[in-house]
């Protein structure tokens, strides 16, 4: 069999997940791991993957079908994407949501500049969630969506944490408010602030003789993180925190209610995630979306694209005839 050949650009916990996940999609294989760090101080989940340098990444055009970008969306991938995307396809999980509009048209031009394609913000969140929000809102045009998201860890919120003084370690989780959830299930179409629809749980280790009420209130109090929000804070050791808190799950919800027919019969669309390692599956539709672009750069097509645009028939490793037989 033919193999896709990819490359991983950044090595953080999406890339680690990339690695793994071409390891359990047959027709893909990993051609090299590139960092912006000295690649001697890298070591990758299995042993013998090239590690390479990040400058060195146009060496390897034509041994690569599709670079899979794993930098993070604040600072690296707005410039990471349109770089690399001038000399590789690329699928990336660009999550800034509000800068996706700009993004995708930086994209768009730099890969039609290079005749390539780049997949942007592939995940669940913006990605499974965002087709479902798609599907729901024109299935049931006259509804209300909801998106409710964890349990899981935020790493937005467990970085604004650590940067409070005299905190050496913490974590933050989103929980959905139960009571909401089953509100938003009944079918009543509710109207929620965002204290009602989450609730935020953080875990701190602080240093030796901070003082811990000053550290919780500035916790609590914090505009656009927390304060909005029913905010727990328990302090523990750094050592309870890496044994009990080092996972990194999450998962969630999008529900669609809304209403069909003359006699505006009920409808509800649900999606749930329920996930133990948040990058490993992120990273497995990441590789999908891979198989996506490679078949797509095959027909010639290049240019940016979302999920949206995607045809779910080109993520499996089926043919069309086997999907068609096994999944209609
Ligand atoms: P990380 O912070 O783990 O990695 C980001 C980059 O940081 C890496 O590519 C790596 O680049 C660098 N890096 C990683 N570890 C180290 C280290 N020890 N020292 C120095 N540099 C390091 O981010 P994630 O992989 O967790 O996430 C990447 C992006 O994906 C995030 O923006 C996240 O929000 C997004 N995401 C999107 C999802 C979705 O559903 N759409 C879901 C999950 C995540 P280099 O190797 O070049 O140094």
């Amino acid at each position: 069999m033919e193999k896709i050949r990819i490359g991983i650009a950044g090595y953080g916990n999406i890339g680690r997940g990339v690695e793994q996940a071409i390891e359990r999609n047959a027709d893909m294989e990993l051609v090299a791991v590139f960092t912006r760090r000295d690649p001697k101080t890298v070591s990758t989940v299995s042993e013998g993957v090239s590690v390479l340098s990040m400058n060195d990444l146009h060496l390897k055009k034509d041994d690569i079908d599709v670079m899979i970008v794993c930098g993070g969306s604040a600072t690296d991938l707005p410039k990471m994407g349109p770089d690399i995307v001038k000399y590789f396809n690329t699928i990336d999980s660009f999550d800034t949501h509000a800068k996706i509009p700009e993004y995708y048209n930086h994209m768009d031009e730099a890969a039609k500049g290079g005749n390539h394609i780049g997949i942007i913000s592939v995940g669940w969140d913006p990605g499974m969630f965002s087709l479902n929000r798609l599907f729901g809102d024109s299935f049931l045009p006259q509804g209300d969506t909801y998106t409710f998201w964890g349990k899981g860890v935020s790493q937005g919120h467990s970085d604004a944490i650590r940067r409070i003084p005299h905190v050496k370690n913490a974590i933050q989780y989103t929980v959905p408010v139960d009571e909401a959830v089953e509100e938003v299930r009944s079918g009543s179409g509710p109207k929620f602030t965002a204290r009602q629809m989450h609730r935020r749980e953080c875990f701190v280790a602080a240093e030796e003789g901070a003082d811990l009420k000053e550290i919780e209130d500035t916790i609590k109090n914090m505009p656009n993180y927390f304060a909005e929000y029913d905010t727990t804070v328990q302090f523990i050791t750094e050592e309870e925190l890496k044994e009990k808190h080092s996972k990194m799950p999450h998962g969630g919800f999008v529900i669609r209610s809304g209403e069909t027919g003359k006699d505006n019969h009920k409808e509800m669309m649900e999606y749930s995630l329920k996930l133990e390692s948040n990058p490993e599956f992120t990273s497995s539709i990441l590789v999908c979306y891979a198989r996506a672009a490679y078949r797509l750069a095959k027909k010639g097509e290049s240019g940016a694209r979302t999920v949206f645009d995607i045809a779910p028939a080109l993520l499996s490793a089926k043919s069309p005839e086997e999907i068609r037989k096994q999944l209609l």
